[in-house]
């Protein structure tokens, strides 16, 4: 569960990203966020993985607020956390197969449990026979099913991602969405901000549309909603 009461997100230039947000995503959903550029959608979505902490108010992930955890405990926070970016940000030199394994090692995963489990993870997102590969002679939707696969290998209770498929066709975007859509079917509760209209229009979900740091709205099933 992600919860958020009264959040204010203040740059130190003064610009007011967010301004006093509440909401509340339960455990299996599936969320969308849209709204202009600018409006605060990466804001928002940063303050659910922690990447940034409110200027005031209070985020809970799981009953922990955020904001007091010490800086060591961070990590057994934000394992619960799967996130996904627009442009992969997989380690270059390492293969797709030491990318997902390094988010284990990272957390300190007993050796011998690694290996099984990122085979698994690959074979998920249909990567079994590529898991060799450098991300550079990986496409741009394998390298994004690469870091879906990192994102979800240590079991996390929700997928943050900022414009997963804002780099890819739209065949590969929509081969990403069904990924999704599947992990979110076995459980995990999934937050995407998207600027795609045809997906948000297509595979109704919950929809949360934010501008100039405020929710103007908040729909089950809803509508993309803007032009572009
Ligand atoms: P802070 O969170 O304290 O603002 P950052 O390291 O995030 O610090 O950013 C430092 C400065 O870089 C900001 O004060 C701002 O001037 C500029 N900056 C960074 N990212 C953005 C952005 N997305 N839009 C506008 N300015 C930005
Ligand atoms: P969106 O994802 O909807 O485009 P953002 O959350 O990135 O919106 O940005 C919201 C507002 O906050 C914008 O005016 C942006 O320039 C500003 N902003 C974002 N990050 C920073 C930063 N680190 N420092 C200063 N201003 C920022």
């Amino acid at each position: 569960m992600i919860e958020m009461h009264d959040v204010w997100k203040v740059y130190s230039n003064g610009v007011e990203a967010l301004r006093g947000v509440n909401v509340s995503v339960g455990h299996g959903e599936f969320v969308y966020i849209v709204g202009p550029s600018g409006a605060g959608k990466s804001s928002f979505i940063k303050l659910m993985y922690r990447e940034e902490k409110p200027t005031h108010g209070i985020v809970l992930i799981n009953d922990v607020n955020v904001k007091r955890v010490r800086d060591w405990k961070i990590p057994h926070v934000r394992r619960k956390i799967g996130v996904v970016f627009q442009d992969f940000k997989l380690l270059p030199s390492m293969s797709a197969y030491e990318n997902v394994a390094f988010a284990m090692e990272a957390i300190e995963v007993p050796k011998r449990k690694i290996k099984p489990r990122v085979e698994e993870v690959l074979e998920l997102v249909g990567l079994n026979d590529r898991m060799h590969a450098l991300p550079s002679q990986l496409s741009g939707g394998e390298q994004q099913r690469v870091a879906i696969a990192r994102a979800i290998v240590n079991n996390p209770t929700f997928i943050i991602a900022d414009e997963p498929t804002g780099n890819l066709d739209p065949e590969n975007s929509w081969d990403i969405m069904y990924l999704l859509e599947e992990i979110n079917n076995r459980g995990t509760t999934v937050v995407m901000a998207t600027h795609n209209k045809e997906i948000v229009n297509t595979l109704r979900q919950r929809v949360i549309a934010i501008e100039q740091g405020v929710i103007v709205r908040d729909e089950e099933g809803g509508e993309y909603g803007y032009e572009d």
